[in-house]
């Protein structure tokens, strides 16, 4: 059963590389949330009332890495994660009045939610969505907490030493 997800809890986005990763490190923005038509413009988060630790949140993108790279889906890698609270996503709005919810997905497990538009009278239009989409990079804490895998420290450890 989806529960409601209050105001003042947080929700974490899970960073791959190399889309969301520019070359000196940035964050691809563009990459990062883009509420895509196929994906029902809705983008996924951890809500970190199922996943209360940093440590926990990894743990998932991960397991997210793993799933993907065995499904021949992506070759992508978990990389961090982004954090924001959850009334302030919900308070932001487009000059026409546009906004963000955050919703329980619990069919993928119980920590999964979306960030998705909200609207009653009227779809978003292309400046809605882009106007809300600048508005949420700033909603979230960067630089990302960072993560890599113990198996990827073992295989760059050597590379790196003299
Ligand atoms: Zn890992």
């Amino acid at each position: 059963m989806p529960e409601h997800i209050p105001d003042g809890d947080e929700v974490s986005r899970h960073l791959f590389e190399p889309s969301m990763k520019k070359p000196g490190g940035d964050l691809w923005w563009e990459n990062v949330f883009m509420f895509k038509s196929d994906r029902s413009h809705a983008e996924s988060v951890v809500w970190n009332r199922y996943a209360a630790s940093l440590a926990e949140v990894h743990a998932l993108g991960c397991y997210k890495q793993r799933q993907d790279r065995a499904a021949g889906k992506s070759k992508a890698t978990y990389f961090g994660a982004i954090h924001a609270n959850v009334g302030e996503i919900r308070g932001l709005r487009s000059k026409n009045g546009i906004r963000f919810d955050v919703v329980h997905e619990p069919k993928e497990g119980p920590h999964h939610a979306h960030i998705k538009y909200e609207f009653h009278n009227r779809a978003p239009t292309p400046n809605d969505k882009s106007e809300l989409k600048v508005l949420l990079r700033k909603k979230f804490s960067n630089p990302p907490s960072g993560h890599m895998c113990p198996e990827e420290v073992k295989i760059a450890g050597p590379k790196q030493r003299p």
